[in-house]
């Protein structure tokens, strides 16, 4: 039974979409297991998975954690739990490389009986030797195939010592072209490739050995993966022949580049998911965000739902040219989404949001129907969960923040006359008996008509008194959010 990765997604792709599945399209990611679930992997996850979507294919986990010193359990479980967040879901696996070790030997016996491997006792501190020396002749290095013909004896002279062999591939004479599906034709020539190893001499396989085994074993229709594989590819290819095995279809996704052109960096777009979890983007603004890296559906189009994407997805419309990523568009688009939700599903992706920042609201405002008033006002004007949460605070605690701008510019210019005005607007609003927004509006325009002034010298400087802060939604709406209580109690106390 394969077995689904966990899904906590607060919207995943529609079931329906993913039912019936025929075709011969089998897809797969690969990530290593060895620190936070990046942009990058999230991004082909999520163009594998709409392109077996859109085929009725299947899609395969495959957890490459032959790198013991780095690869943990952890990391892949939260690599399972982010993809399942953004409703990146599998049909298989995950399937990990470091119990598959038996068939990776089997394999790499196959060719050495074929002559398409030898065995290399060569030690690291000869090869390493040899490198430097091409280095000071600014020469190119390539293993000089000192082991390829060693006799019998010489070999077992060398095991007799202890030395145990790494595997290495026979790359033939030629070249090698194949048809990238986004990229078009490239060739490489053999002699550009090294004899490269396929098996360590701890018996690992290297990443180019086990990738060709795994992805011929699970049937693998279409490989789509970062750019920076091409060079792998040719090797992979030059494997794939030796086994006479049929090569898979190749598309490499282009680069995702910080807004300074440079690689991702923290200061752009090198978060893990789980950070743009916690700073409160959505699921579906994540996935709409990513699935443009890269990729345009052909018209002039941002905002495009789940379902039309896998309508949509095609690997003909994937760019070869860089993708950049832009903070400012994903905090854009995020903002749509949140706007774009009725009060129920703010509601619950608030609530998924305090859960998994571990916050929990005081229980007077914890109600469905404090935050049903107050979080569609709020979401208005913002752009993320952790944005909305923190126009919130002013709601949640009477602990007020003023902020220090808002001070200078409606309080400490003419302290004594601001003052003044809003414990005039404070008497009034007491004797209200009916205190909502229209009630409260009501006796504010009376107030500054009878004054004499313009509304915005009261409307202000009572927001920086009731919330501390310059912004936020209409003023009347706040106030009725606050409640008269609140409102008249932090009209008696202003800010200095
Ligand atoms: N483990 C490889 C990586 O994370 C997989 C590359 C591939 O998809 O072949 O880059």
């Amino acid at each position: 039974m394969p077995q689904e990765a966990e899904s906590d997604t607060q919207d995943g792709f529609e079931l329906s979409l993913r039912e019936h599945r025929k075709s011969g399209v089998r897809v797969r990611i690969a990530p290593s297991p060895t620190g936070a679930i990046h942009v990058g992997l999230a991004r082909s996850a999520l163009y594998n998975y709409l392109f077996a979507c859109s085929h009725g294919g299947t899609f395969v986990l495959r957890i490459e954690d032959t790198d013991v010193q780095r690869s943990t359990e952890e990391s892949a479980q939260a690599i399972i739990k982010g993809l399942g967040w953004l409703g990146i879901t599998f049909d298989e696996g995950p399937y990990y490389q470091s119990q598959r070790l038996d068939i990776y030997r089997k394999h790499a016996d196959q060719l050495l009986q074929s002559g398409h491997a030898y065995r290399c006792y060569c030690t690291p501190e000869r090869l390493a030797e040899e490198r430097e020396k091409a280095e000071a002749q600014r020469s190119a290095w390539r293993y000089d195939r000192r082991c390829l013909n060693l006799s019998e004896e010489e070999r077992k002279k060398f095991e007799a010592e202890g030395i145990k062999p790494a595997i290495r591939f026979l790359v033939p004479e030629g070249k090698t072209t194949f048809t990238d599906l986004i990229h078009g034709s490239i060739t490489r020539e053999h002699k550009d490739i090294d004899d490269f190893i396929i098996v360590r001499s701890n018996g690992i396989p290297t990443y180019n050995f086990a990738v060709v085994a795994d992805d011929h074993l699970m049937e693998i229709s279409h490989v789509l993966r970062a750019v920076e594989h091409i060079s792998n590819t040719f090797k992979q290819i030059l494997l794939y022949n030796a086994f006479g095995w049929e090569i898979p279809q190749f598309a490499h996704l282009p680069l995702i580049l910080g807004e300074d052109k440079k690689k991702l960096s923290k200061r752009h777009g090198a978060m893990s998911l789980e950070e743009f979890r916690a700073q409160g983007f959505l699921a579906d603004a994540m996935v709409n965000f990513l699935v443009l890296l890269g990729w345009s559906p052909g018209e002039d189009r941002e905002i495009i739902s789940r379902q039309e994407l896998v309508k949509l997805f095609s690997i003909e419309r994937i760019n070869t040219s860089n993708a950049i990523f832009d903070m400012r568009k994903l905090e854009w688009m995020n903002g749509e989404y949140l706007r774009a939700m009725d009060t129920s599903q703010l509601l619950t992706a608030f609530h998924d949001w305090l859960g998994y920042q571990g916050i929990s609201l005081p229980r007077e405002y914890a109600s469905a129907e404090f935050l049903s008033r107050a979080l569609p006002l709020i979401a208005e004007r913002s752009r993320t969960l952790d944005e909305v949460y923190d126009a919130l605070l002013p709601y949640l605690s009477d602990e007020l923040t003023y902020d220090e701008e808002g001070l200078n510019k409606h309080f400490r210019k003419d302290p004594e006359g601001v003052k003044r005005w809003l414990l005039l607007y404070r008497e009034r609003l007491e004797k209200l008996h009916e205190f909502n927004k229209e009630t409260a509006e009501g006796v504010l325009r009376e107030l500054v008509e009878e004054l004499g002034i313009k509304p915005g010298l009261v409307i202000h400087p009572v927001r920086v008194a009731v919330t501390g802060r310059t912004v936020g939604p209409p003023l009347f709406d706040c106030l009725e959010l606050l409640g008269k209580e609140r409102v008249l109690d932090r009209l008696s106390k202003l800010p200095q």
